[in-house]
């Protein structure tokens, strides 16, 4: 149980990223100041979004100087704050060519690099982890093995590995390696939001990320021909922002949270947009056979592992402590891909 005092800044580590942008502004019209940290302050194209955030709220938002792989990164900017709200790690399914450096070592060392800085700064009360259902399960088959089929918080991704699925490892690792830190002393608690597939508008033009690139494929006829019969839970990006918002600042919110507004077929997703859009882009109207999915999956990044143990297996996630521990409410999907269309257009992205 602890009570966050308003009044001091909150840190928001990768304040650039997607999630990040609408935690920041979510906090700065909530009357908060913000301690955002981003890689690169010169960076222009990544940050611009904040620096006009900035513009907005004047000193509210300051923007820091932090790379999750240099240790004592984040001390300055976490001087003195109460909540730490860390989200930064590099998150991306498809290119990887060296798993162990693009995406273990920033997630593990990144996570010990900032809760080092927690555990330096004695004045850090609480601390909110951006983990994911990726650290809950690795492969959709794995639901046959826990009961009703039904993921809660109580399971651990045991599948993923170096080889398989090294992203859904990333998180994994960092989110156990999260409770050890934070199970050594008793000063700061540490609350997870362990979000599904994130979607909906961008505060930013950025096409760098993994949620933005897959609602750009899908409306350019990259999956024109078909998808695979694959089910994925997904959820507004708003309403994860918010996740972690109340998550800071409820006394009593505690554990890890599946953030997931509802399952539905990949399939699902070009329906909604279809529904919405007519035939203005040429989303997808059918499921692939699972053997082509074999043949042509590896060039778009799913592999023969990834098709055995997904394609065609049911999924289902309880979203239940969400609502209970946090007061969370979920937006319909309809509303969270229909105004990530909007925003795509109308920042002349398509
Ligand atoms: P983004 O790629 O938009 O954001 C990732 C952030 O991490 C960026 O701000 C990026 O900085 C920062 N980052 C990456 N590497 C480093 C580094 N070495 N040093 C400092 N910062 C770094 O992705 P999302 O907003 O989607 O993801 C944010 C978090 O949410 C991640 O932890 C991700 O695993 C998690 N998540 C995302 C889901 C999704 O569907 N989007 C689902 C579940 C969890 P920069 O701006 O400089 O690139």
């Amino acid at each position: 149980m602890k009570s966050i005092n308003p009044e001091l800044p909150v840190v928001v580590t990768g304040g650039s990223g997607y999630i990040a942008s609408w935690i920041v502004k979510y906090l700065l019209e909530d009357g908060k100041s913000v301690r955002a940290t981003v890689r690169s302050l010169k960076d222009n194209s990544k940050i611009q979004h904040l620096l006009e955030l900035k513009e907005k709220f004047k000193d509210k938002l300051s923007l820091f100087e932090a790379d999750l792989m240099l240790d004592g990164s984040f001390d300055k900017a976490i001087e003195g704050v109460e909540l730490v709200i860390h989200t930064a790690s590099p998150f991306f399914v498809a290119g990887v060519k060296d798993p162990q450096k693009q995406l273990i070592d920033p997630a593990l060392q990144g996570t010990k690099n900032v809760l080092e800085s927690c555990n330096r700064n004695s004045s850090v009360k609480r601390v909110v982890l951006t983990s994911s259902v990726a650290a809950i399960y690795g492969d959709n088959i794995d639901s046959l093995q826990v009961p009703n089929q039904t993921f809660t918080e109580k399971h651990w991704n045991t599948t993923s590995s170096l080889t398989h699925q090294p992203y859904a490892y990333s998180k994994t690792l960092a989110e156990k390696e999260a409770w050890d830190i934070q199970k050594k002393q008793s000063r700061w608690d540490l609350v997870v939001i362990n979000p599904s597939f994130v979607m909906g508008p961008s505060l930013s033009k950025r096409m760098d990320g993994t949620s933005v690139e897959f609602m750009k494929n899908m409306l350019k006829g990259v999956f024109r021909t078909g998808v695979p019969d694959t089910k994925m839970g997904y959820v507004d990006v708003r309403d994860v922002a918010k996740a972690h918002i109340l998550a800071g600042f409820t006394p009593e919110a505690e554990g890890r949270h599946i953030t997931s507004s509802e399952v539905i077929p990949m399939l699902g997703v070009a329906k909604i947009i279809k529904e919405k859009f007519g035939n203005k882009y040429s989303v997808p109207t059918g499921t692939l056979p699972k053997f082509l999915v074999y043949l042509i999956g590896p060039f778009f990044g799913l592999s023969w592992g990834y098709t055995k143990n997904n394609i065609g297996q049911p999924l289902h996630l309880n979203n239940e402590f969400s609502k209970t521990n946090l007061g969370l409410t979920y937006r319909p999907l309809t509303e969270t891909f229909t105004d990530h269309v909007i925003q795509m257009e109308r920042s002349g992205l398509l």
